[in-house]
């Protein structure tokens, strides 16, 4: 096992009717910025519920935080947050809203261009205004971790960033929030917690016996969950389990002391900056691709994967390697998602080219676990995905 620390300061509230908590978990004098999306929040009563619990707080709302959130929009929230000197942030959405406000979060004290904290992808440290999560969708974790996806529409460059200084101060999770969301956002929550943990399991076999464990419960639990709670996200037991396990998924406990990859997040979000592409399905039409592409490097875990997790019973590895990629696949169409870049523009041809342009301009010569995951790899993945 890999030397490891594990912070992790988050205060993880799960429950029904928790969003009442609110305000014993913000300062009561605290001047608050209350953001939020495109107004889902309005049409399933959690912005009632939030606003009842904040009776007595001085509230600025800032909406439009839009899905893939931007870096033009989110600053606008900086601009409010200085000129009003709020001293406390709530997210009250997805992974777009928590996401934006990390941004704002960090922004807001930064000396310098913040545009620097995702071109250079400065690690924040400190002097960030802090900030707790009403979470609604369960899917990227976001809500116990201190990661940030932001997009830069002006260049169309979708840009990570973090640090333990903008991790959540609390996440209220109420799994009756996940009763309003559409079919399309409970299959991407359930296939971007599940590429999150592949992202961090399925490298090459080490001695952390207890994290490969852990991994395959949370695939196995989002197998057995994922077709009814899309199906049905208001019953309440599939529901808090979806909750829990993109959480787990991707809150650094099963990243600790392992190898990880995330070069299949790492190309997903090109598709997502140069079409649009929801983020997990992204990741949907990249994974098994990426899979196919490293199978010499990833066959043993694929193997282990395969028996252990889909009840793969073929001995050979290279053969239940190769199962377990087409039994993914398999998954993936079950939960809606499509796995070619081809049904979603029929102009994708140079999509590769792109891609591989953008990672050697970044300096990228070498992503995954092995850091072998070459531009000429990334080009073949992808074109494979077309
Ligand atoms: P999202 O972009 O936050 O939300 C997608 C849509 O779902 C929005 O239109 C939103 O509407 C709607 N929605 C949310 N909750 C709802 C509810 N309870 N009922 C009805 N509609 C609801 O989706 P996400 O998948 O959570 O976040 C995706 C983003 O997170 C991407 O940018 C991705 O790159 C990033 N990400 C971050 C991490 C991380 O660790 N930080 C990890 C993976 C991915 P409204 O806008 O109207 O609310
Ligand atoms: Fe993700």
């Amino acid at each position: 096992m890999l030397n490891f620390e594990y912070y992790n300061p988050v205060n993880y509230v799960f429950g029904r009717g928790q969003i009442a908590k609110l305000t014993s978990l913000i300062p009561k004098n605290a001047k608050v910025l209350l953001a939020y999306g495109g107004g889902s929040i309005f049409n399933n009563g959690v912005h009632k519920q939030v606003t009842d619990a904040l009776a007595g707080y001085e509230i600025t709302e800032f909406g439009g935080i839009e899905p893939n959130p931007r870096y033009e929009t989110v600053m606008k929230a900086v601009e409010i947050v200085r000129e009003k000197n709020i001293d406390f942030i709530l997210a009250v959405g997805g992974g777009s809203v928590i996401d934006g406000v990390k941004f704002i979060s960090a922004a807001v004290k930064f000396e310098g261009d913040p545009v620097d904290i995702l071109v250079k992808r400065i690690r924040i440290l400190d002097n960030t205004i802090p900030f707790g999560t009403v979470l609604t969708l369960p899917a990227t974790g976001s809500e116990m971790n201190s990661g940030s996806v932001i997009t830069i529409d002006k260049t169309q460059e979708k840009l990570s960033f973090g640090g333990p200084a903008v991790f959540p101060v609390f996440s209220i999770c109420d799994p009756e929030t996940v009763a309003s969301l559409p079919k399309r956002q409970v299959q991407n929550g359930i296939i971007d917690a599940y590429t999150h943990v592949m992202e961090q399991y399925l490298t090459y076999p080490h001695d952390a016996l207890l994290q490969d464990r852990i991994a395959e419960s949370i695939l196995q639990t989002l197998i057995e969950i994922g077709p009814g709670v899309a199906e049905n996200p208001s019953d309440y037991k599939l529901a808090a389990n979806f909750m829990w396990c993109a959480t787990m998924a991707l809150n650094g406990l099963i990243q600790k002391g392992v190898p990880t990859d995330w070069a299949t997040h790492m190309i997903g979000h090109e598709l997502t900056a140069l079409y649009e592409i929801d983020h997990a399905r992204t990741l949907a039409i990249i994974g098994p691709n990426l899979y196919r592409v490293m199978f010499d490097t990833k066959k043993e875990k694929l193997a282990q994967y395969g028996r252990r997790v889909l009840n793969i019973t073929e001995t050979d590895t290279e053969k239940a390697a190769l199962e377990a990629i087409e039994k993914t696949v398999e998954f993936f169409h079950k939960m809606g998602m499509e796995t070619k870049i081809s049904n979603y523009t029929n102009d994708y041809e140079s999509t590769a080219d792109f891609i591989v342009k953008r990672f050697e301009e970044r300096g990228w010569k070498g992503l995954g676990e092995r850091q072998n995951i070459t531009p000429e790899r990334v080009r073949a993945i992808v074109e494979m995905s077309y």
